[in-house]
């Protein structure tokens, strides 16, 4: 299968006894909100999870147990639980002798999850139109300002979390858990290719157009349509993201 070579093919390998993987794990834990509340093995496959996601541990990078026991100081155990949740969730591999392994991106993955999600997100906005008010297409409205300040500043990272943030709404508007459980177990896949790939892909301005027509047919009370949008919106990325990855590959 092909896969974009990892930062250990090319350079280094980024383990996590480097001390920047360590600071920017402990950034990121001053980050989530309401971490002391959970349970051990939750709390640190939250860690992992996002540390996956944001590419602090890039594709292909080796956990150990041990080490990451250290950083996210506590024992063995809950850690193990959180990279064995991880690794039946498609985020990491478990290599004999080897450890727990960041997956790769593969193209083949990625297609196969935007198959699924373009329908669901298409689905969501359309029972989301339904059930939202001024109050929440303001919201909207309000990222999307957001993102255009973003890529007027060319902050690429900042606007990739705004996008993030503006589909989980719509998401979170539909009020159907069962379906944002199925959307959110491939959402970090997704975000972690959008991330790798921000900086070769031409800059987004296409996207903030179509996020304002979505959200016109959403104020219009007009769910095909704004549904129809979501999945070309959603397509339209697909394309450029894979395009980017196979580029990557072959590179
Ligand atoms: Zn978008």
């Amino acid at each position: 299968m092909k896969k974009i070579p990892t930062e250990k093919d090319k350079e280094k390998d980024a383990s996590l006894s480097d001390t920047s993987v360590e600071k920017e794990i402990s950034l990121l834990i001053n980050n989530i909100e309401g971490l002391d509340e959970y349970r051990l093995p939750q709390r640190a496959y939250q860690i992992v999870r996002l540390s996956i996601r944001d590419l602090i541990l890039r594709p292909g990078t080796t956990i150990l147990e041990r080490e990451m026991a250290e950083v996210l100081q506590m024992s063995r155990t809950p850690v193990r639980e959180a990279l064995v949740r991880l690794e039946t969730e498609g985020m990491v591999r478990l290599v004999p002798r080897r450890g727990f392994i960041v997956k790769p991106i593969e193209t083949e993955d990625l297609e196969q999850i935007y198959e699924i999600v373009e329908t669901l997100d298409g689905l969501a906005v359309s029972l989301a139109t339904e059930k939202v008010g001024e109050l929440e297409i303001g919201e909207l409205e309000r990222l999307i300002e957001q993102q255009e300040q973003a890529l007027e500043q060319k902050n690429l990272k900042q606007w990739a979390i705004l996008d993030d943030e503006f589909h989980h709404l719509i998401i979170d508007y539909a009020r159907n858990k069962r379906l944002r459980a199925v959307i959110d177990t491939h959402s970090d896949q997704l975000y972690r290719a959008r991330l790798l790939t921000v900086d070769d892909r031409p800059l987004p301005f296409h996207s903030i157009v179509e996020h304002k027509a979505i959200v016109a047919c959403m104020k219009a009370k007009d769910g095909n349509a704004a549904s129809v949008l979501m999945q070309s919106h959603r397509n339209r990325a697909r394309n450029e993201i894979l395009g980017v990855v196979e580029n990557l590959i072959q590179n």
